[in-house]
């Protein structure tokens, strides 16, 4: 499944599974062809900072953490299901589709 930014996806594994999100950042491997995304919300890992200058001020900050792409599956904004995609030409040009309710995904 490739995703893309702005897609809703849910958690199918570790400790946030069954939680949703958009996908905020993709991040693809170029050499292996794998990638990690970056969901809404999700993931947040405490970071302690402590505080080097004045003007940076330390304390508990909320970084999201990458999760791998395998590990979420893709929601419809149509019709709310996990689902997959097919590809078909639209308009001159080839739109992602959900093959539960037979909607164009991409906007
Ligand atoms: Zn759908």
């Amino acid at each position: 499944m490739r995703l893309r930014k702005g897609d809703l996806v849910e958690v199918l594994t570790g400790e946030e599974r069954g939680r949703r999100g958009k996908v905020l950042e993709v991040q693809r491997n170029k050499q292996t062809g794998r990638a990690r995304v970056i969901v809404e919300g999700l993931r947040l890992a405490k970071k302690h900072r402590r505080t080097t200058r004045a003007d940076k001020p330390g304390g508990i900050i909320d970084l999201p953490t990458p999760v791998e792409e395998s590990n979420v599956v893709l929601l419809c904004p149509k019709c709310g299901k996990r689902t997959k995609v097919r590809r078909e030409p639209h308009e001159g040009r080839r739109v992602r589709v959900c093959r539960e309710c037979d909607e164009i995904i991409d906007t």
